[in-house]
């Protein structure tokens, strides 16, 4: 029987009483997920500041057999870094919050890289690197709540991976927390170290499974030249995928190319006031971002003659045709609220870029039968494959919907994660994209690093053998 005073107390003394929130008020926001769709009960939420302070409370947690939960800005949308409804057989989590870890380091001038703590927003990072004349590769609309730690934990992808990549891609070092209060630190960012297992690869994209990430060191680049940016109105995903390839001209680099339906566009319009951004309503928008000097030149004006066009070549037009995009993700959100229907189920997949337009026509087709359905819609980063499926509607414990569209994607060998992760939402959906033998791997490095199960049980793998 666990002596919960004790525990607190002894939490308290490691982190400061008034970091250790017991209070139902100010646990709530940290015991909900964003989109309100997911939340259960905890014990407390604790906010550590330095990386000693996460060990210590690791280490208490484990003396106990506390189930932990890391969360940085709680943006995920997968029930990842938020208690269960019913909470498992450990009983209900401690959340540790890295909202405190905010280690800035100077910028390496030489290697482009920089150390950062777990709980520095993106938004902070992109403007400390900017300040230097730097810039980090990874961005998306939650940029300002979104921790850097939450997004290696998720291996968050975002509007750019076309030009940079994934986050894993520009992680070069860790430092993280094991299960059992161990420090794991490996900054240098050395270019060449191939000291055996990649621990900060395997740490990337865990959702904070296998311990705490307190600092990641990551890789930078220099700016593009100034962009300019192209909203097209198509009719199939088809013709998008051809003016990707064909609309820059050769050597213009690719920044985004952001795809949004006409429902969300028309929700977005709703929301921001703003007025339909083309001369017509096309099924489908497409947005082009290149690097081109943000004079225009880099589109190919003969592939896109006859294309109901808008061309933003200043800051305010870019921001603006942006603006219809970076909505998506709360639209639909919005809409459901407005009509008093449970908070929208959100799906993050992704096709192989040969069956995207037949599959998204399908999920399409599906969805208009599928009871109690009020808004479908589907958005998302075309060049990766990935889109967003929205809908709103039926109750937030309908998992038939869900796996409408997951066993949907399956069937044309898509991902049911493209870049969201798998949390409590998706875990016993694992077999639909990884092999037996994959996830009895994975469960062996989690029974490996965390013999106890207390770092986030019931995230990434399902806690029981439940198979739909
Ligand atoms: C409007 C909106 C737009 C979004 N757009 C995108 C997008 O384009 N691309 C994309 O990939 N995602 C997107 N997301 C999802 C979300 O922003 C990302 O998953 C992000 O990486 C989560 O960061 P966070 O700090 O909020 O993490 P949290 O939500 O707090 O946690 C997410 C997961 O990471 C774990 N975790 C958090 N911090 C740590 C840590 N320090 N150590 C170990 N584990 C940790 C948690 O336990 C949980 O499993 C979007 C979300 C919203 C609301």
């Amino acid at each position: 029987m666990v002596d919960t005073d004790a525990l607190l107390a002894d939490l308290a003394s490691t982190v400061g009483s008034e970091h250790v929130l017991t209070d139902p008020d100010l646990v709530a926001p940290y015991a909900i997920d964003w989109g309100r769709r997911w939340g259960g009960p905890a014990l407390a939420v604790v906010r550590p500041a330095t990386t000693a302070e996460v060990a210590a409370v690791l280490a208490r947690c484990l003396q106990d057999r506390i189930p932990v939960i890391p969360q940085g800005g709680n943006t995920g949308l997968v029930a990842g870094g938020v208690p269960a409804e019913v909470p498992g057989p450990l009983g209900s989590p401690i959340i540790i919050s890295t909202r405190r870890l905010t280690r800035l380091d100077p910028i390496d001038e030489v290697s482009g890289q920089v150390t950062v703590g777990a709980g520095v927003t993106l938004g902070d990072l992109h403007r400390y690197a900017a300040a230097a004349g730097w810039e980090y590769g990874v961005d998306l609309a939650a940029r300002d709540s979104a921790t850097v730690g939450g997004t290696v934990a998720t291996n968050a992808g975002g509007i750019r991976v076309i030009a940079h990549g994934m986050t894993r891609q520009q992680v070069v070092g860790i430092e993280a927390v094991l299960a059992d209060g161990g420090i794991v630190e490996h900054l240098a960012g050395l270019p060449k170290d191939n000291t055996g297992y990649d621990l900060a690869g395997l740490l990337t994209g865990s959702e904070g499974t296998l311990g705490v990430i307190t600092a990641v060191r990551l890789r930078l680049s220099r700016p593009h030249a100034a962009s300019s940016v192209a909203l097209i109105g198509i009719d199939t995903y088809d013709e998008a995928l051809r003016l990707l390839r064909d609309a820059p001209r050769p050597g213009a680099i690719v920044l985004a190319a952001e795809v949004t339906d006409r429902v969300g566009v028309e929700l977005a319009m709703e929301m921001s006031g703003l007025p339909w951004p083309l001369e017509e309503r096309h099924p489908l928008t497409l947005l082009l971002e290149i690097a081109d000097g943000g004079g225009g030149e880099g589109f190919d004006e003969s592939v896109l003659d006859g294309y109901d066009v808008t061309l933003a070549i200043n800051a305010a037009d870019r921001a603006r045709l942006w603006t219809y995009r970076e909505l998506q993700g709360e639209v639909y959100t919005a809409y459901a609220a407005a009509h008093g229907a449970d908070p929208a189920h959100k799906l993050d997949i992704s096709i192989p870029l040969r069956h995207l337009a037949e599959c998204a026509d399908l999920l399409r087709e599906r969805m208009a039968t599928y009871a109690g359905v009020l808004a479908f819609g589907v958005f998302g980063h075309l060049g990766d494959g990935n889109i967003h499926v929205e809908i709103a509607g039926p109750a937030a414990d309908d998992e038939d919907v869900d796996m409408l569209v997951l066993g949907t994607v399956s069937t044309y060998g898509g991902s049911i994660s493209a870049e969201h992760g798998v949390g409590r939402a998706k875990s016993h959906h694992l077999h639909l994209t990884r092999t037996p033998t994959e996830i009895a791997a994975m469960q062996a490095i989690k029974a490996a690093l965390d013999p106890e199960g207390i770092m986030n049980p019931g995230v990434l793998l399902p806690l029981e053998s439940r198979r739909d």
